[in-house]
């Protein structure tokens, strides 16, 4: 949460109680796993805040302790880990059993900030880990440590991530890279894909158990609803929706919308070939194995409710009847649409709304494709637009290619502050604190991968510290808000990861 700050309670990580609450359930949702041992494991980047979360301070993590733990080296004696099994939807294909390949969940934790499941991704073979190795490589291990808190930061709901931690272990992909562990922390990471198992074995029993749980732990205050599970849907849906609406708001694209990759509890999960968009395209792709394009950035919102209709499929056993998992189904483009209009008239700076306002909003999307305008500089510089000096327009129409466009669209963005009597200095004010300044483009995730492959992990925890506030001016840290270079624009991103 933004410029939440932490009690800072002390507690060594071996004082830490381990709970088992995902082993509730019966042991046909997981099976019972050793993480496989990590040679030689050094320290990376600690997230100060998730630490805190937990209870723990980051100073533990100087032990050896901390880092045993999370590597999996060492098990806490109440932890006794699993991995879950799910099955998913993968490019719109029924793709059958997946699972925790390479993730394995150590428990959970209980802090005065809540309970959190602990899990070590990159921890080593499990019964589901199919052809792959149980691995994840230090490259991606970076990028879903460092995305996760910004975008926590950026106030986007999404699983956390504690540490990483690196090892000169060999791991092969289309190269040899070296292995790295992401300690990631969530309420809970049940997954769409964690339903359709039960649904697609027509095991109706085991549906309801995981249905049960689900609503028990996360969401109790549907327990005495008319229908627990049409509620849950509903809700879901509802997280779906506005989940997809600030991603597009902020410029995020997932990269791998599978279902077994959408979380229960509306967060933004399972980092891969994921983006952040520069140049404004709405039909942008960033994951390289995307051939159709099914996750471009347009299409997110669309994919997110097939989606929702797939985890409506599973859920109808315990719902009822088709129409009214259609119903609740239909909530989803208008919980979409009213998150993103909110989203996009705080952006520009609106307190009020208007009908005609959806006409400004298209046509500055239509003028920042046409020109391939940096998304980001463009909010974060049109809040020092002042509505009565053209001059000003000087910095904003300098990204357009297409001045004039700018400059036609800006008369019709004055005439729409005047509307309102918008002031100047409130609206900059209120402009700075939703567009960020700081976002992780591509090219910034690169260079600090690349200097860590040479053991240089400073520029992971500088961009971990600068992702934190990402709404801050941070003067110091300019070059860090500039466009990106020639050859970092449009970087795409394979899964192999
Ligand atoms: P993803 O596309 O990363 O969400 O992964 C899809 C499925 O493949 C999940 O069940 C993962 O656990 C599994 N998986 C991905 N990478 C690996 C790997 N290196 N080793 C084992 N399983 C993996
Ligand atoms: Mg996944």
């Amino acid at each position: 949460m933004k410029g939440m700050s932490y009690k800072k309670v002390k507690r060594s990580i071996d004082e830490v109680e381990f709970n088992n609450t995902f082993q509730i359930l019966p042991s046909v949702f997981y099976s019972h796993v050793q993480p496989s041992f990590l040679p030689d494991p050094y320290l990376i980047s600690v997230s100060e805040n998730v630490a805190h979360l937990l209870g723990f301070t980051p100073e533990h993590f100087q032990e050896s302790l901390a880092i045993d733990l999370f590597t999996g080296n060492k098990i806490h004696p109440a932890s006794k880990p699993i991995a879950a099994v799910y099955s998913g939807h993968q490019f719109g294909h029924w793709a059958g059993q997946l699972g925790d390949g390479r993730a394995i969940l150590l428990g959970d934790v209980e802090s005065e900030h809540g309970k959190w499941e602990i899990q070590l991704k990159g921890s080593g073979l499990t019964p589901y880990s199919r052809q792959g190795d149980g691995r994840a490589v230090l490259r991606s291990s970076i990028r879903e440590f460092l995305c996760s808190e910004a975008m926590e930061a950026l106030g986007i709901p999404t699983t956390r991530a504690l540490s990483l931690i690196g090892s000169k272990d060999p791991v092969y992909r289309e190269t040899v890279e070296t292995a790295a562990v992401v300690t990631r922390i969530a309420p809970t990471f049940i997954r769409f894909g964690s339903f359709e198992h039960w649904y697609y074995k027509q095991d109706i029993e085991h549906l309801k158990i995981l249905a049960d749980h689900v609503i028990e732990h996360f969401y109790p205050e549907f327990k005495d609803t008319e229908n627990p599970y049409k509620s849950l849907l509903s809700d879901v849906v509802k997280r779906t929706a506005e989940l997809i609406a600030q991603w597009q708001a902020v410029g995020f694209m997932h990269g791998v919308m599978n279902t077994d990759n959408m979380s229960i509890l509306g967060l933004t999960l399972d980092y891969g070939p994921f983006g952040f968009m520069d140049g404004f395209n709405q039909g942008h792709i960033c994951n390289h194995s995307d051939d159709q394009g099914r996750y471009a950035y347009t299409n997110q919102p669309y994919i997110g409710q097939w989606n929702c209709r797939v985890l409506a499929q599973a859920l109808l056993p315990l719902i009822g009847t088709v129409e009214e998992a259609q119903e609740i189904i239909a909530e989803y483009i208008p919980a979409y649409r009213g998150k993103y209009d909110s989203l996009m008239h705080a952006k520009l700076g609106l307190e009020e709304k208007y009908p005609e306002d959806q006409k400004l909003l298209d046509l500055l999307l239509e003028i920042l494709q046409a020109s391939r305008v940096d998304y980001t500089l463009f909010f974060r510089r049109l809040s020092d637009l002042k509505h009565d000096d053209f001059e000003t327009n000087q910095p904003i129409r300098d990204l357009f290619a297409d001045r004039l466009a700018f400059d036609d669209w800006s008369v019709q963005y004055r005439k729409r502050l005047k509307l309102e009597n918008s002031d100047d200095v409130k609206r900059k004010s209120a402009m700075n604190q939703v567009n960020p300044k700081y976002i992780l483009r591509n090219y910034l995730v690169q260079i600090a991968i690349e200097k860590a492959q040479n053991d240089d992990f400073s520029e992971v925890n500088k961009l971990l510290k600068i992702l934190e506030k990402p709404f801050d001016e941070q003067e110091e840290y300019n070059d860090y808000a500039k466009l990106p270079p020639d050859w970092g624009t449009d970087l795409n991103i394979s899964c192999s990861s």
